[in-house]
């Protein structure tokens, strides 16, 4: 009786956040004079139970996050079992894509590019030969963010400003793989001035390269914001928000 009963409120507490979480949103693109419809808000997982994952799925939301690879693979697995046991759930999506949003190691791309829809965190070109070759024996044709380094600190993944964009031209060359964007991420600080300038710089290189023609057409996606940051990040043009405890924590 008790597990029945807290399992219950905590769906709702999940269900409440997050349609707070979507009003937060709407206000936020109302300001920046944006659509909701633009941005793709990705659930983080990571700190999530399986039984809340199943409640945010049956809302509708089939864009999932992990940081870690084992982790992804272990929650996909699970996720893609319970898709299976429920068939005819008209509530429930058919497809989940996942999102490879924490730093990937080389000798851990061949195991997750199966699974991954999106990977967040190129960095080095390293990484994106490895991906560009893994993926070519696979068959696969994954899409790949670059993550820029926009805060300058140097304990964080990610690109410098200043070597993104050759590190972009390299990637263009890469038949295997597609580089649809950037990702970054902002410092811990309640200093909104220092997580604005972040994002803008995101923005600014995004746009460079765009407009310079480094990238092709399909380079759309700027991948920033997270649950203490995202309406900044939507001010700022994001096209992917990557939220985890907003939703579950609490
Ligand atoms: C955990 C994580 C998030 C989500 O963070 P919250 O603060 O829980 O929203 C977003 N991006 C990355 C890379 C993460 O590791």
């Amino acid at each position: 009786m008790h597990g029945i009963r807290s399992q219950h409120m905590e769906t709702t507490k999940i269900t409440e956040k997050i349609r707070r979480v979507e009003g937060t949103i709407a206000e936020a693109c109302a300001r920046a004079h944006r659509e909701p419809g633009d941005i793709r808000l990705v659930v983080v997982t990571k700190s999530a139970e399986i039984e809340q994952i199943e409640e945010v799925i049956r809302l509708g939301y089939n864009h999932l996050g992990e940081n870690r690879v084992q982790q992804l693979k272990k929650v996909a697995g699970q996720v893609a079992e319970y898709l299976q046991q429920h068939p005819d759930d008209p509530a429930l999506p058919r497809e989940i894509h996942w999102h490879m949003i924490g730093h990937l190691q080389r000798n851990k791309v061949r195991q997750i590019l199966p699974t991954v829809s999106l990977v967040h965190s190129v960095d080095t070109l390293r990484l994106a030969e490895e991906i560009n070759s893994s993926a070519a024996r696979l068959g696969l044709s994954p899409r790949v963010l670059l993550q820029v380094n926009t805060s300058g600190e140097p304990q964080k993944y990610g690109v410098p400003i200043g070597a993104a964009t050759h590190l972009a031209e390299q990637i263009e060359t890469l038949p295997h793989l597609k580089l649809i964007g950037l990702m970054t991420m902002a410092p811990l600080t309640r200093n909104s001035d220092i997580i604005r300038a972040c994002f803008t710089r995101a923005r600014e290189l995004f746009y460079e390269m765009r407009g310079e023609k480094i990238v092709g057409n399909q380079f759309t996606e700027l991948s920033m914001g997270m649950s203490s940051d995202y309406e900044i990040a939507i001010e700022e043009g994001a096209t992917i928000l990557r939220l985890g405890s907003a939703i579950f924590a609490g």
